[in-house]
């Protein structure tokens, strides 16, 4: 009775894992939550009485044109040239995944990933029949293994600025030859960029689809990371052949995006708030990044090995002696600590003993402790 490609469909663990990890006394390094200092604070009173019941009507698929403006203003600053008619606002950019997938991929159509990668984006693309060829990306992009599989695939899926879960970032180079290879072999270049904002040490590098000249491209980002994300918002940018099929599959999957988060999120833009709100935000993360990195070269130094993430959201930590991650998370979780296990990451399925630490959530004194937790579990687990 149910469609054949629902025999393809994993729970994502995150959503799993984060329901027990939201349980009271948990410590939690294990979804991507904004820290919750850093959640916009709306006024909802502050919106005029007009402009609130014109966003309870139906409004256009493609988003407000006022929000595809000022989006498309935002990315030139940042190094993309695109106009508002190749803006479409999403109900997040979870769902651009859905659309890209479904526009992008039947039944064994081959698609190019990070290993790790997203584990969502994987989960989406599995749905929808994609045969994943992997490019493996630890403390840098392995750029042969990517040229190498580059002429098989149709879809490159990347997440060049501070990769989730990673934390790495190509550089200005990475990201030229990529787009190269791309053009070269006419792959579509579906860049993820939800972390560009949350940048710690120095500013991310220009967009890699800014760079492809002939290959189509789809590059999305999201105000989960830098306003809130139960806001559900998030915008695509596509090449002008692939906007118009991108805007109808939107339509059919829920004919747009939400009014209200999109009327709030145009007033900060229109503004000129974000920048100042990301000025709050920043030193918040920046100073939860430092904490857990000195935790963990407190605790853990003997026993893994990481680097500091210059962006982003997470650790991606390497255990010396760990190889069932999936096994350590389990026991973390009965110590009423939530890590996420690195296998969840990999399209090919591997445990390389590496798990993910989200920084963001949790504040100073509960990474210290957490961390310390973890040491001991890891400690433990090494000596059986
Ligand atoms: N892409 C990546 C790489 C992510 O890490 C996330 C969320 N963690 C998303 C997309 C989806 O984000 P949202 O739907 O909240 O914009």
């Amino acid at each position: 009775m149910l469609a054949k490609r629902i025999e393809r469909l994993t729970s994502s663990l995150v959503r799993d894992i984060l329901a027990v990890a939201q349980r009271p006394g948990v410590i939690s390094f294990a979804g991507g939550l904004p820290a919750d200092e850093a959640l916009l604070q709306v006024d909802v009173n502050a919106l005029s009485p007009d402009v609130l019941s014109d966003a309870m009507q139906y409004g256009p698929t493609e988003g407000e044109r006022a929000l595809r403006e000022q989006v498309a203003r935002r990315m030139a600053t940042i190094g993309l040239q695109c106009s508002a008619d190749q803006v479409l606002i999403l109900n997040g950019s979870q769902q651009g995944i859905d659309l890209v997938s479904k526009l992008m991929i039947e039944e064994g159509t081959p698609v190019l990933v990070e290993e790790p990668a997203y584990l969502a984006a994987l989960q989406s693309f599995k749905l929808f029949g994609a045969d994943l060829r992997t490019v493996p990306l630890q403390q840098g992009v392995d750029i042969d293994a990517l040229a190498a599989v580059m002429p098989s695939v149709n879809l490159a899926y990347l997440t060049p600025t501070f990769q989730n879960p990673s934390g790495y970032c190509y550089s200005e180079e990475e990201r030229k030859s990529v787009a190269e290879l791309a053009d070269t072999h006419g792959v579509c270049l579906f860049e993820d960029d939800p972390y560009r904002e949350l940048a710690y040490d120095t500013p991310a590098p220009v967009p890699m689809v800014s760079f492809v000249q002939s290959a189509p491209w789809i590059y999305q980002g999201s105000f989960s990371k830098t306003l809130a994300p139960g806001l559900r918002l998030g915008f695509l940018i596509a090449h002008p052949d692939l906007i118009p099929h991108l805007i109808r599959l939107k339509q059919a999957a829920d004919l747009h995006s939400n009014r209200l988060s999109q009327l709030i999120v145009r007033q900060i833009l229109e503004g000129g708030e974000l920048e100042p709100h990301l000025a709050k935000s920043l030193p918040i993360y920046r100073e939860r990044r430092d904490a857990m990195a000195a935790a963990l070269q407190r605790h853990l130094a003997p026993y893994a090995s990481w680097q500091v993430p210059a962006g982003g959201l997470f650790f991606w930590v390497k255990l010396n002696a760990v190889n069932d991650t999936l096994a350590l998370m389990r026991q973390c979780l009965s110590n009423e600590l939530a890590i996420m296990p690195g296998v969840a990451f990999m399209a090919g399925g591997r445990d390389e003993g590496y798990i993910r630490l989200n920084f963001s959530h949790a504040k100073p004194e509960l990474i210290e402790r957490g961390i310390a937790k973890l040491a001991q579990l890891v400690s433990e687990q090494q000596k059986v």
